[in-house]
């Protein structure tokens, strides 16, 4: 008999079993149905501003431009293009009082939860999610994200931004109208902080980053999906997540606040290829994605931001909750050859 692979993460301590022998295919997880948030007033549409907090950043059409305004206490704009507002039930809140004052770690194992926690409204039309924007709104959308990474990651409290999107109601998204969501924390959330660790680690041995390093590797092989002039997207090797893929740019950074426009636009038409395959494939599958950066100079030669997407498709049981070693069934070849093949067709 032959053995199912055990692949470990490229970075972390994180192994994963390739179970080919169920022998599923991508397509196997393509659904007709798919459960739809419950209908009722969208308090994201244009409109229903009055419904949600203060806009904390507004992006309005101003001739062939944008113009970047705020909503105030009892005033809302109409007619924006990206609405991002502190989300209504904060995870992490702002400090009140003097910032950064503020002692954070009350003890070895409590801390307070300061920081900030937001909804970037990614479009006025409800249903313009990534796979099917308009490239200019998608570009609006990552301007945005790095307009409010560069705001929040100034903060002296804030130690980690985490930009990321969920999509469908298996991925966690209870509204459905297209928004993104953006979390500061006070610390270095674990995989984060292990991927700094490992990378640096790597630098330390190697002289040389270790993103720069997989992508170099992962172009030339048969987890590649799509490559274009500023980016690379492939199925990682260890992917956890049936369909998982990696969007990292070849331009060595650590953080989004580098990007050109021609970067950001690219980036865009990299995201909307790589989500509309996805949609395709598989009727518009549940997913999440995150972005991964650096915030801190010092990490800059040896960190590598990119954007990590994980369909969700598979149901962590027993053994991947009790044990974090985890079962993935369809194998990371198999998805980018369905990926490259729907992307490209
Ligand atoms: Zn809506
Ligand atoms: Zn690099
Ligand atoms: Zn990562």
């Amino acid at each position: 008999m032959s053995f199912n692979e055990v692949r470990k993460d490229y970075l972390l301590d994180r192994w994963v079993v390739i179970a080919t022998e169920r022998g599923r295919r991508p397509t196997d997880f393509a659904k007709k149905e798919r459960e739809k948030a419950k209908k009722g007033v969208c308090p994201l549409c244009l409109g229903n501003e009055h419904l949600t907090p203060p806009a904390i950043l507004v992006y309005l059409k101003s001739g062939g431009g944008i113009k970047k305004s705020r909503d105030k206490d009892g005033f809302r704009h109409k007619n924006w293009l990206i609405r991002c507002i502190p989300n209504l039930y904060p995870a992490f809140a702002p400090p009140t009082g003097k910032a950064g004052k503020m002692q954070i770690m009350k003890s070895d194992d409590l801390a307070v939860a300061i920081g900030h926690h937001e909804v970037l409204v990614e479009s006025p039309i409800h249903n313009e999610h990534p796979a099917n924007a308009r490239a200019s709104q998608l570009t609006h959308v990552i301007n945005a994200y790095i307009d409010r990474l560069r705001e929040l990651s100034s903060k002296p409290y804030v130690k980690y931004v985490s930009i990321f999107r969920n999509h469908g109601l298996k991925a966690g998204a209870s509204l459905s109208h297209a928004h993104s969501q953006i979390i500061a924390t006070p610390f270095i959330p674990r995989i984060v902080k292990e991927e700094l660790e490992a990378s640096k680690k790597f630098w330390t041995r190697n002289k040389k980053c270790i993103f720069c390093d997989i992508l170099e590797k992962e172009l030339d092989g048969p987890r590649l999906i799509l490559e274009n002039a500023d980016y690379v997207v492939f199925a990682p090797w260890a992917s956890v997540n049936p369909l998982e893929f990696w969007i990292i740019p070849k331009k060595h950074e650590a953080t989004l606040l580098e990007l050109s426009q021609t970067d950001v636009k690219t980036l865009a038409k990299t995201l909307k290829a790589c989500l509309n395959g996805l949609k395709k494939l598989l009727h518009d599958p549940p997913y999440n994605y995150g972005f991964h950066l650096a915030i801190n100079k010092s990490s800059r030669r040896f960190y590598h931001w990119h954007l990590e997407i994980y369909p969700r498709l598979a149901i962590w049981a027993g053994f991947e909750k009790s044990t974090g070693m985890y079962i993935n069934t369809v194998t990371p070849e198999a998805a980018a050859e369905s990926l490259r093949d729907t992307i490209s067709s």
